[in-house]
């Protein structure tokens, strides 16, 4: 029986604590680590392997990585919880891994013996005239929530489920990036709990080194950050748009939206993810907003291959929004990433169509997407280094996911993460090697240069500065500078 078998099984029966050693513990965590006393420091919101409450915390969203097992489970209700958890890790010698949404694509809010702590106590959201203020544990769903009645919107991501904490840290793409920006550029502030337990209040005027690592510099590096407030924007309506056609139009119509993405004219206004998917009948798609008059849009429209489906509508900003919320499949993934700087020439397109015309799945369940996200727009309007987040000329984001069944042969993700990298390879030749933090890849090679660039020697310093024996680390964390 391999460690994931023997997990869900035991995950089904209410497992016993100490069946078997966690590995990584010895590097984790201390063996007389003091467990029961963090449980009553935390009034008892501290859950171990034997606890029923245990396994549902301990899930991941990418079930690749269920079978890490923390020694326990912190589950703070206030910044003082949260410190005292941090605290007691460090006198303990307890690595500490934050968890918000639990949405890491490379599992890295996971821990195989250090302390886990998952802030899904701490989830509230306050809307403020235009601010809006949200716990570290808050899902993307409950901004929405909070904002759904509002003309007031935060430019995020399009998963409920994905943690606030998780997207603004790594920058925070989404619909609204080319029109209003990213996540981390409407972020004004935000409070983290650092190694020594100090609360650091963080913005322009205080701890602003800090502040500048938590707009890119990815979570789970600088400590844990318990609330962010943010500017909203106001936003009168929008146009909705969700087109799709047949493979037999795949090149022309990927050839035509990179054009029309292209101009400049519409930067700001035309905000777009298209790609392609292999699952079921393969096909392209389109959709986003529009920042603009629909008769604009239906002309831009109007110049691409004539679609299979076609949906076009004028909503409120919400409504709008959450024509495309989308959510984990719940199957196990790999996934990998492009910043890409330059335009999709036509012998691009033209591979990857090829690529994916041949894509042999490895198990019946096996599938690939490529997603690419039109960036270039409003989220220029910062330089490289005025925040951690580097990839300000970027024109797209390319998202590359490779998926299978919970229920396959082990040799099923190795498979699919070949061909994943297959694909990259074929990517990354003509568009480079920058990568989105927030999609991360553990197998990406010269990770510190592909995620941050020239940022990197600066969050190393954050680093030395706020946490120089990482007691937060994982395997692609920042190194303090030496
Ligand atoms: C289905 C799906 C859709 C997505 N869509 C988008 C999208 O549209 N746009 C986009 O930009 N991204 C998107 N992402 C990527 C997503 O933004 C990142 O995976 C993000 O890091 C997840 O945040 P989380 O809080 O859910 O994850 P977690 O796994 O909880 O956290 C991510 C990282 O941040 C750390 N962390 C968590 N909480 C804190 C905290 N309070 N303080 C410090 N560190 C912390 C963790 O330790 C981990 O290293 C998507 C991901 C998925 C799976």
């Amino acid at each position: 029986m391999d460690r994931r078998t023997v997990l869900r099984a035991g995950a089904g029966a209410g497992l016993a604590a100490g069946l078997w050693a966690p590995v990584g513990q010895a590097a984790a965590a201390r063996k007389d680590a003091d467990w029961a006393g963090l449980k009553k420091l935390l009034g008892g919101r501290l859950f171990r392997p034997g606890d029923r409450q245990f396994w549902p915390l301990n899930l991941p969203a990418n079930p690749f990585y269920a079978d890490r097992v923390p020694g326990g489970i912190a589950y703070p209700q206030t910044p003082d919880d949260v410190a005292t958890a941090v605290n007691w890790a460090g006198e303990n010698g307890v690595k500490v891994v934050p968890r918000s949404g639990g949405h890491n694509y490379a599992g890295y809010s996971t821990t195989d013996g250090g302390l886990l702590v998952h802030l899904g106590g701490m989830r509230d959201v306050k809307v403020n005239g235009t601010t809006l203020t949200v716990g570290a544990g808050a899902r993307n769903a409950d901004v929405y929530a909070a904002l759904k009645d509002t003309d007031l919107l935060l430019p995020g991501g399009r998963c409920p489920d994905v943690g606030v904490s998780g997207l603004v840290l790594g920058g925070g793409i989404g619909l609204a990036t080319r029109n209003l920006g990213l996540t981390c550029d409407s972020l004004t502030g935000t409070t983290a709990v650092l190694a020594d337990g100090y609360t650091a209040t963080c913005h322009e005027n205080s701890n602003s080194e800090l502040f500048w690592a938590c707009r890119g510099g990815a979570g789970g590096n600088f400590g844990i950050n318990t609330s962010y407030t943010f500017r909203l924007h106001r936003v009168q309506g929008v146009v909705t748009y969700d087109l799709s056609w047949d493979w037999k139009d795949a090149k022309s119509a990927l050839k035509a939206l990179a054009g029309l993405i292209a101009e400049s004219r519409h930067r700001k206004t035309l905000a777009c993810q298209f790609g392609l998917r292999t699952s079921g009948n393969a096909r392209v798609y389109a959709q986003g907003l529009y920042f603009g008059p629909q008769e604009t849009l239906m002309s831009l429209i109007g110049r691409l291959p004539r679609p299979k489906s076609r949906a076009v509508k004028r909503a409120g900003v919400w409504e709008g929004m959450s024509r495309f919320y989308e959510t984990s499949s719940g199957d196990p993934y790999a996934s990998g990433s492009i910043v890409a700087k330059q335009n999709l020439a036509t012998p691009v397109i033209e591979q990857l169509v090829d690529a994916f015309s041949g894509w042999k799945s490895v198990t019946p369940a096996s599938r690939a997407t490529v997603s690419f996200f039109a960036m270039g727009g409003a989220d220029t309007a910062l330089r490289p280094t005025d925040t951690a987040y580097v990839h300000r000329d970027a024109t797209f984001i390319v998202d590359l996911a490779t998926y299978w069944s919970d229920g396959d042969p082990d040799q099923a993700a190795a498979g699919n993460k070949q061909a994943l990298q297959r694909l990259y390879g074929m990517l990354s030749a003509p568009l480079g090697t920058g990568a989105y933090q927030n999609f991360p890849d553990p197998d990406l090679q010269g990770w510190q240069a592909a995620y941050y660039g020239r940022n990197y020697a600066g969050l190393q310093r954050v680093k030395r500065t706020v946490d120089p024996d990482r007691l937060f680390t994982y395997p692609q964390g920042i190194v303090p500078a030496p």
